[in-house]
């Protein structure tokens, strides 16, 4: 962070007053036993049991000490044992969060339910429990407060791995073979530190309370040391004689409290803020873009792939339902269907990237000369990082929000070629060069949100590029862009391929999309394949769904006061797939034979489709007309 971020978090009213309370009380802490450790231990026999007098603003206690001066003396006693107490409560939670995330599911769940067990109990009946466990004094309560705090921090871990589990740059950065505790250290952590720096500062203001709770039932501090637990319960015993020796503790672990309270604040809107410092790029020589050697061989080859998800009545469901699917090398296949037409996910089980709960089999899956299935995770990664690349849908959630865009890039070949990190960076540079970054030195050392979707796509694609992959991914690439840059980026795609020789799955809801890029295109409906034929084909489409998807395309001559073709009815959802052909409830031509699952059979020489009656009328429109003039 750098000073102008600090500055804007400390003009902002909560985080002056957080750092107000904060300052005071980490001076009281300081200098407080310096300056008045032995005044605060005097005994007055002359004032036991004071009120307030001038000599002692706030009284005294049974032993004539000045009660003043002991709540302010406790301050370093207070606060010390509550940071603590914290510190082990973060550090066992954090451990505890990750641990799913590092072990194998079996292990991963024992400890996610252990965890869910221990936080169903309530936090002061473990805190009491472990005190009596570690015994009565500050060690055992530190422990006890610390380990009671442990499993809610966990959960909150979990909660928020999981959720930045799913985002697309970890997805990137698991297809680019980072280890998982890499992957924990860089993509993970960084990007939940936000709300795990808010809740240890509420935390710590908790252990506060807890450790004045403990010590006022006389589990805590012991005497002759005290903490404001313990001056709070002294001063209770006389509370209708001088309220303000019960009043003062318990005002001071108030305004403790609120300090942490308000500096959890203050820290989440800092750290919300990114500084962009520039750094001059390190003039190596990058490495060449090497073109993979054109060969006949499939560098995709998958026979009944079937990817299942345990279903909520027992059982399986399969939203990928026994496809096949060969990509030649240096090929450009699209992918086509509807939402829940099962293609993205067909995508992730080539790249081994589906959840933790799908189960993915098949006849036979290939990709590049490597059979992931039945393999260990790191020996995939190991075989697979280099030679696979994923473009995302979202380019805003592509990347880790909290690592600099040429980090990121630079990050694929530092795991893979062990490279340094200068001959990493100005490898990036080059790549993003490749991709038309503008003033890719500068834009290497920006943070993703500094781009524009169309730039960060591309720098996406570049990140594809920083090793040799045979195999891109697109995800609807360009879904989330407008036309124009939707047409760059495409482009872009044609010419990568072109330049590199790696063949490109393009995955897109959208036929005429994958008419521009593709020379082959697969047709998806149910999770399986329906169609697959040559682009320049698209006329000749023979199942009735292909040829629905290409009337709903407009082109110049749709008329636009009437609304645009579309296709009746609904996919049907994976757990209840009628008996024969998917695609039969929504099919004109549908008869009692249909009532059989079709299988993918050949119509022409290089064509073939599921449907027992496939069209044979060629379609009234050309290529230029689905694309737009874009081919
Ligand atoms: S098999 Fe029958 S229902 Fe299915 S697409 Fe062909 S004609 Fe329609």
């Amino acid at each position: 962070m750098g000073r102008e971020q600090w500055k804007a978090a400390l003009r902002h009213p909560v985080g002056a007053v957080a750092a107000a309370l904060l300052v005071a009380l980490a001076l009281l802490a300081v200098v407080a036993p310096m300056l008045w450790g032995d005044a605060a231990e005097e005994t007055d026999p002359a004032a036991l049991s004071q009120g307030s007098t001038s000599e002692h603003l706030l009284g005294t206690d049974a032993l004539g000490r000045d009660i003043l001066l002991r709540v302010l003396v406790a301050t370093r006693y207070s606060l010390g044992l509550a940071l603590l107490a914290t510190a082990i409560c973060v550090v066992i939670g954090v451990l505890l969060g990750v641990l799913p995330a590092v072990l194998g599911r079996r292990a991963g769940r024992l400890v996610t339910a252990a965890v869910n067990l221990a936080v169903a109990f309530p936090g002061l009946l473990l805190a009491l429990f472990f005190a009596v466990i570690f015994g009565v004094g500050a060690r055992g309560a530190v422990l006890a407060i610390g380990l009671a705090g442990a499993p809610s921090f966990a959960r909150l871990v979990q909660t928020n791995v999981a959720a930045v589990a799913g985002r697309d740059y970890v997805a990137a950065a698991r297809v680019a073979g980072v280890g998982r505790f890499r992957l924990i250290a860089r993509h993970l952590l960084p990007n939940i530190g936000e709300p795990l720096v808010v809740n240890a500062t509420v935390l710590a203001g908790g252990a506060l309370l807890a450790f004045a709770g403990l010590s006022f039932l006389g589990l805590g501090v012991q005497p002759p040391a005290y903490d404001w637990g313990r001056l709070l319960g002294e001063g209770l015993d006389r509370i209708y004689i001088n309220p303000a020796a019960a009043l003062a503790p318990g005002v001071a672990v108030v305004v403790a409290g609120l300090a942490f309270t308000l500096l959890g604040e203050s820290i989440a809107q800092v750290v919300g803020v990114r500084a962009v410092r520039r750094r001059r790029v390190p003039a190596a020589e990058p490495a060449p873009l090497v073109a993979a050697e054109p060969a006949a061989a499939a560098v995709l080859a998958a026979d009944d792939l079937r990817v299942g998800f345990p279903a909520p009545g027992g059982g399986w469901t399969h939203p990928v339902d026994g496809v096949g699917l060969t990509v030649r090398r240096g090929e450009t296949v699209g992918i086509v269907g509807e939402s829940g037409s099962g293609k993205s996910l067909t995508a992730l089980a080539v790249a081994q990237l589906v959840p933790d709960a799908a189960q993915v089999t098949a006849g036979r899956l290939e990709v590049a000369g490597v059979a992931p299935l039945g393999r260990a995770d790191a020996e995939v990664r190991e075989l697979l990082g280099t030679k696979v690349a994923m473009v995302f849908q979202d380019p805003m959630t592509s990347f880790n929000p909290s690592m600099r865009v040429g980090r990121q890039l630079a990050e694929v070949t530092r795991v893979h070629e062990r490279q340094g990190k200068r001959a990493a960076l100005a490898r990036a540079v080059d790549r993003l060069r490749t991709v038309r970054v503008p003033a890719p030195e500068r834009r290497a050392h920006q943070y993703p949100h500094e781009f524009s979707g169309g730039m960060r796509q591309r720098a996406m694609i570049a990140m594809g590029l920083m090793s040799t992959p045979e195999l891109i991914i697109a995800d609807e690439p360009t879904t989330a862009l407008d036309v124009t840059v939707q047409r760059q980026v495409l482009r872009l795609l044609k010419d990568v391929q072109a330049e590199t020789g790696a063949a490109v799955v393009l995955i897109s809801h959208d036929i005429a999309v994958v008419a521009q890029l593709c020379e082959r295109v697969v047709v998806m409906y149910a999770g399986r394949v329906v169609e697959e034929l040559p682009v320049d084909r698209l006329g000749a489409a023979a199942h009735p769904y292909t040829r629905a998807l290409l009337a709903s395309v407009p082109d110049l001559a749709t008329d636009r006061d009437r609304p645009l073709a579309t296709i009746p009815g609904r996919p049907p959802d994976p757990s209840d797939r009628p008996e024969g052909c998917a695609f039969a409830p929504r099919c004109e031509f549908a008869d009692d034979a249909c009532r059989m699952r079709p299988s993918l059979s050949a119509v022409a020489a290089d064509q073939r489709a599921a449907c027992w009656h496939p069209r044979t009328r060629p379609l009234d429109l050309t290529l230029d007309a689905v694309t737009g003039g874009q081919a």
